[in-house]
């Protein structure tokens, strides 16, 4: 039995009406203010629980990634890139990386900040810490990084995850000076990519995307919690077949396609390297104005 929200995850409105389902989801609008989320109140271990070690290395069809480590080579090419924008407003200090996973971007941020990374899967900060990198498993209100300030905060494909945005950002708002760059990634629910691939939409990814953005629903956010939006860009990512291929049959449930899969990766034959942009992925970067 899936457990529902009841309000909208953003404005806690109860006048909402649900979009369509999947994987037996609402994914809902609120008439109030607009914006798209799933009716799901996900329980104390449910983040725990499926940010396993299977998450990062899946043997079946229900995750995103087969082999994190593997794909992480290529991640850090897209990291670079959101460095570069982040250290035209910032570039030096201290980084806080919210979602860090197994460490990958901490790693190419070292050479500009002190960094410090924070994540909610024991698995991934064990796999970061083997790294030699300093992380916390667990949620901020919990973690060291309270007494402290961080002078960028950066959140990538993560605050899509969490149960309460409004709550993890203002958290956030308290760890920084004023000043502090924040740089967040999440999909487009308003591009036109979205728009144009409706319930199919890749990143309608249930029951791991608990919020679904736009450019306006972002905006609110981040005025609500104390932050100024100083731009939203599209970047590319770099990703290689094998991600690809493997999101692809997972995501669509496409199991006819695995022995295929199976045998071009058993022949490494997916290690080629794609530079994708659907546009569909803003990556915004902000700065805390005011406390909350
Ligand atoms: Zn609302």
């Amino acid at each position: 039995m899936i457990k529902k929200l009841n309000h909208c995850r953003l404005c806690v409105s109860k006048k909402y009406k649900p979009l369509f389902s999947k994987n037996e989801y609402d994914i809902c609008k609120c008439l109030n203010c607009g914006f798209i989320f799933l009716d799901f109140k996900p329980g104390k271990s449910f983040f725990t629980d499926y940010y396993s070690e299977e998450f990062f290395n899946d043997i079946g069809v229900k995750h995103a990634y087969s082999n994190y480590e593997n794909e992480s080579k290529t991640l850090k090419k897209s990291f670079l890139l959101r460095i570069d924008v982040l250290s035209k407003y910032k570039a030096t200090g201290s980084l806080l990386d919210v979602g860090c996973a197994t460490g990958t971007f901490l790693e190419c941020a070292q050479s500009s900040w002190k960094t410090s990374g924070i994540d909610i899967s024991n698995y991934a900060i064990q796999v970061a810490r083997k790294k030699g990198l300093e992380t916390f498993v667990g949620e901020i209100k919990n973690s060291p990084y309270i007494k402290r300030k961080f002078d960028v905060v950066t959140l990538w494909d993560t605050i899509e995850h969490v149960s309460n945005p409004k709550e993890t950002l203002s958290e956030i708002n308290k760890i920084m000076p004023l000043g502090g760059i924040l740089g967040i990634t999440t999909g487009d629910v308003g591009s036109l990519f979205s728009r144009f691939s409706g319930n199919c939409w890749h990143l309608y990814n249930i029951p791991q995307h608990l919020s679904f953005f736009d450019k306006n629903s972002i905006a609110k956010l981040m005025k609500e919690t104390g932050f100024e939006i100083k731009e939203i860009l599209y970047l590319p990512l770099n990703l290689t077949l094998d991600y690809v291929l493997f999101r692809f049959i997972t995501f669509y449930k496409l199991v006819i396609f695995q022995p295929i899969y199976k045998l071009l990766k058993n022949h490494n034959l997916l290690n080629l390297e794609l530079n994708i942009n659907l546009y569909d992925i803003m990556f915004v970067v902000a700065e805390k104005k005011g406390t909350v």
